[in-house]
């Protein structure tokens, strides 16, 4: 029903449900109502049910009422819903007491003015007091739930480098996972229910999705809806400062964005001027491919030239003779803060994921007038697909120079051998694994004596504390030993 008072559409259903359609192409937008209330009747006088709630939500209606039918077939008790406004956190609707049909003299004008001028005044005030976004994180696993917590404490270390508000962390386990919403449906409805109640906006799966399962979700919770390697893109774009690395993290979002566009046309004709209809979808779609791939070949070419230029710098660095050194090793391992400390500047450090993004390079002086150059790289970090690697290939490039690396792991962490062999393999992956390479744990500081000693043992390494200074005496032995071990 209408503002007016008139009847919009009909729906018939069963005693199990109703399926409303046909309003879906007139979505109202998160923070505006419908101008349409929706009346049904339930046959045994049940309360509103989850899913009356959910299309409470979802559709935005300005109201939900269900009419008890008595056994007589006349009316009975009246139930409604409405929503409310987003700061009165812990609720997002409100289930009025149910009335006698007789009882109901509710002024509705009124009520829907006054409701959508609470609405009006709490998203002004929303806007400005809570940017960051407020995330559900979701790991769906087919393997131990162990291996996924895991994960999900990396995950979630992200999303709040990235500045989002983790509610909540779901773990599910599935035989299988479902092509259409990755978990089971009635897992997706408690989610959205969840993400009600907490007042979520984002939801992060802890896996690659596809582009049409992020579509089926986003419509099924009405949240936006990214996976894991899209947080980490959001993150490099967040912190690339260089020219090099702004121009690096568009390639990687376009190229990850490229094949996942399929279905996404309610967006597409946002863009190309919002004609909904749906014919011309598919060109639209072309048209926007084609616009994405030309601005991935003025990318690379640009990134082509930077690395020219890049090797000229290189040239005239080889002529002076001096080795190069570069630290890599999983993010948040502690690299910027090994270089502060050893050449005493100070670098970016800090303690989120992937502080450094653009490659940072300092002169370090050895006894004997000897000197390395040393450079800081961006943290490496598992589940970084293949093609996006390639996106980064400048950054990386940059250690194909190198005469040693020096891989830097955190060795307090709870997941430090995982960590090194994701370096290990991107190593692998790059055809960098014929340089050599020391291996270092860090953070020694937050360990005794007796873990020192077998994390020592098992790998072979040393072991350090960035930062501390007196700590650092055997590590720049060995760099000295293994640079100059010819002289
Ligand atoms: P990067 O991502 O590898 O460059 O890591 P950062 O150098 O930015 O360091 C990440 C976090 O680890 C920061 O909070 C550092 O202060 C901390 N950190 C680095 N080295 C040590 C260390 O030896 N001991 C302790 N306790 N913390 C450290
Ligand atoms: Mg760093």
């Amino acid at each position: 029903m209408d503002r007016r008072g008139h009847v919009y559409d009909v729906f018939v259903g069963d005693a199990k449900g109703i399926e409303i359609s046909g309003l879906g192409r007139y979505r109202a937008g998160r923070s505006r109502f419908r101008g349409l209330r929706f009346l049904h009747t339930h046959l045994r006088g049940e309360e509103l049910s989850t899913d009356d709630l959910m299309d409470l939500a979802l559709l935005r209606f300005d109201l939900v009422v269900a009419l008890e039918v008595l056994p007589s077939g006349l009316p009975g008790l009246v139930r409604m819903a409405h929503l409310l406004p987003r700061d009165s956190r812990e609720k997002l609707y409100e289930v009025l007491e149910p009335l006698s049909v007789h009882e109901l003299d509710l002024d509705f004008h009124q009520f829907i003015e006054s409701l959508e001028e609470e609405f009006a005044l709490s998203a002004k005030s929303s806007d400005i007091l809570d940017g960051r976004k407020r995330a559900l994180l979701i790991g769906v696993t087919t393997r131990s739930t162990e291996k996924a917590r895991e994960s999900m404490e990396e995950l979630s270390a992200l999303a709040e480098s990235a500045g989002i508000e983790v509610l909540e962390t779901i773990i599910q386990r599935r035989q299988t996972i479902d092509n259409r919403y990755v978990m089971g449906k009635g897992k997706i409805k408690e989610i959205f229910i969840t993400s009600l109640q907490l007042g979520a906006t984002l939801i992060v799966f802890d896996r690659e999705l596809t582009g049409s399962q992020m579509k089926s979700i986003s419509e099924a919770t009405d949240l936006e809806v990214i996976d894991r390697t899209q947080l980490i893109l959001d993150i490099f774009a967040q912190r690339a400062r260089s020219r090099e690395g702004k121009i690096q993290v568009e390639l990687a979002q376009l190229k990850y964005s490229l094949p996942r566009l399929v279905l996404k046309d309610d967006f597409l004709s946002r863009i190309t001027g919002g004609i909904r209809a749906r014919g011309p979808g598919e060109t639209k779609l072309e048209i926007y491919r084609r616009r994405i791939k030309e601005r991935i070949d003025r990318l690379n070419s640009d990134i082509d030239e930077i690395v020219k230029g890049r090797d000229e710098r290189r040239k005239a660095r080889e002529k002076t003779g001096i080795p190069v050194l570069s630290l890599i090793g999983y993010t948040n391992a502690g690299k910027s803060t090994l270089l502060n400390s050893l050449t005493e500047s100070s670098v970016f450090v800090e303690n989120r994921l992937f502080a450094t993004l653009d490659p940072t390079t300092r002169r370090l002086r050895f006894p004997r007038e000897r000197e390395v150059i040393i450079t800081d790289t961006v943290g490496f970090i598992r589940e970084i697909p293949r093609d996006l690697l390639s996106a980064f290939r400048s950054t990386l490039e940059e250690l194909r120079e190198a005469h040693l690396l020096i891989h830097l792991f955190d060795a307090s962490g709870p997941t430090f051998r995982e960590h090194i062999s994701a370096v290990n393999d991107i190593l692998q992956e790059l055809a960098l694994d014929n340089i050599p390479h020391l291996l270092v744990g860090n953070k020694a500081d937050k360990l005794t004596d007796e873990e020192k000693q077998r994390i020592e043992e098992e790998l072979g390494c040393i072991t350090i504390s960035a930062i501390k200074k007196e700590s650092l005496g055997v590590l720049t032995s060995l760099m000295e030993k293994e640079i100059w071990k010819d002289a």
